[in-house]
């Protein structure tokens, strides 16, 4: 299954010593825990993929050792003072590299007509514009930018489907479910025969912590993840589960599953990424190490497979998997999700750009763990939902949305229920 397929625009690819066609892959998020599995992926298959392009926010010394490793035709830093010193670097380097800057930058890098596959894996709502770019260039895209698809919804899909795009997701959960349903399905639960989607979630590192420790949580602590290093935010987001809830909107937006139809399943060990329940009782799963490099090159590859520098499972050794339900009171960030999806319009982006603003507080010591979820609470009841006709309609949801937490959060913090 390709999420929503057709054959991407680009003139036919290269080909390689071997006469097979070589993927031209633009990197967006290359500085990334996304970012440098993708290039150690691509790293061991010369012979398949060739990095186009890379792209990031400001980290010029890692942008400009990726360049150097894989001298990519293009590179940009959405931060125009870096990439000023991106193009420095690379130049008395003696680099070929083309250096962009900025938001356009980004969106550029997103539709090249040199590349055919695009891997979106900028963090959180600043991903958007150049991911919808790869969609409507008609890009094979790589989704791990949840947020794409958490804020654009509909707008995001149209755009792939009028873009001809193809959409393969990286998200393990939705790398699994795809690897799950039939390779015809088209976004037609009903006709597929899917009764429901299963969502397995580890729980993160609080997951048998007493709900009254967790106002004591610190950032460090968050981001220890039992089982996935992942980046910082992405970490806190597992830790409070607000990644599931977002979770389960992507797998609305990809899969045309309604949110009643998507049950998350507590799973610690991380094994099994997620199941597809038929109505005949069947329930197909995809099982792996907690390892991204597995769900990036299925997706790289798809539709054939290739080797990951993964070791095989071993189950005997592994021994238990469990499953439980998870607990919403200890965990309100998820059942918030499940609200703004089921309100559907801007609520998903309104929470989507609370929690940014509340992780980010977090993460640099000036709200609670447990004020993550207030923070999403308040702004949801004070910004009123809208339909969403344009993206314009998304960012203004999204920069209301922000102030609003803000506001809130300084509120928190002049009442000293946290030390700034
Ligand atoms: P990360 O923090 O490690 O990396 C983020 C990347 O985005 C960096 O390259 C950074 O330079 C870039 N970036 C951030 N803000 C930007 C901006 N304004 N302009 C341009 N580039 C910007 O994050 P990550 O863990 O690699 O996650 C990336 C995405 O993948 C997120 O959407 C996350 O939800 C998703 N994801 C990650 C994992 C994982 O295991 N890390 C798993 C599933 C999905
Ligand atoms: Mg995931």
């Amino acid at each position: 299954m390709s999420v929503v397929g057709a054959s991407p625009r680009q003139a036919p690819a290269a080909t390689g010593a071997t006469g097979r066609a070589i993927r031209r892959v633009c990197v967006l998020g290359a500085t990334g825990s996304i970012g440098d599995a993708t290039l150690d992926v691509i790293a061991r298959h010369p012979d398949r993929f060739e990095v186009t392009a890379v792209a990031a926010h400001t980290n010029v010394r890692k942008l400009a050792q990726v360049c150097r490793r894989f001298r990519p035709r293009y590179a940009a830093l959405g931060d125009a003072t870096a990439a000023q010193a991106l193009g420095a670097e690379l130049a008395a380097d003696g680099l070929p590299t083309t250096v962009l800057a900025g938001a356009a930058g980004l969106v550029a890098i997103a539709s090249l007509a040199e590349a055919d596959t695009v891997l979106a894996a900028i963090v959180g709502a600043a991903g958007l514009a150049s991911t919808l770019a790869a969609a409507r260039a008609g890009k094979r895209i790589l989704l791990a930018n949840k947020e794409a698809l958490v804020l654009g919804g509909a707008l995001f899909m149209d755009a792939v489907r009028d873009g001809g795009a193809t959409l393969l997701p990286i998200d393990s959960e939705h790398n699994a479910i795809f690897q799950c349903l039939p390779a015809a399905y088209a976004r037609d639960p009903a006709t597929a025969g899917v009764r429901r989607i299963l969502l397995t979630a580890s729980g993160g590192p609080f997951r048998a912590w007493p709900a009254a420790d967790l106002e004591q949580v610190t950032p460090d602590q968050a981001c220890a993840h039992p089982n996935w290093a992942m980046g910082r935010k992405i970490s806190v987001d597992s830790a409070t589960m607000m990644n599931k809830g977002l979770e389960v909107i992507e797998a609305h937006w990809l899969f045309g599953v309604a949110a009643d139809a998507i049950e998350v399943v507590i799973h610690p060990q991380s094994i099994v990424h997620s199941l597809v329940d038929y109505t005949d009782g069947s329930v197909l799963a995809q099982l792996g190490h907690p390892d991204m490099r597995t769900p990036i090159t299925q997706a790289l590859a798809y539709p054939e497979r290739i080797t990951a520098p993964v070791p095989a499972l071993d189950l005997a050794r592994l021994a238990t998997l469990s499953f439980e339900s998870p607990d919403l009171r200890r965990f309100p960030c998820l059942a918030l999700a499940y609200d703004a999806l089921r309100a559907g319009g801007t609520a998903a982006a309104l929470l989507n750009a609370a929690n940014e603003i509340a992780v980010a507080a977090f993460l640099a010591g000036r709200l609670r763990f447990t004020d993550i979820a207030a923070t999403c609470t308040h702004v949801l009841a004070a910004v009123p939902t809208t339909a969403i006709a344009t993206i314009d309609d998304v960012h203004e949801a999204d920069a209301r949305a922000r102030d609003e937490a803000r506001r809130f959060i300084a509120t928190r913090v002049d009442q000293g229920t946290v030390t700034a």
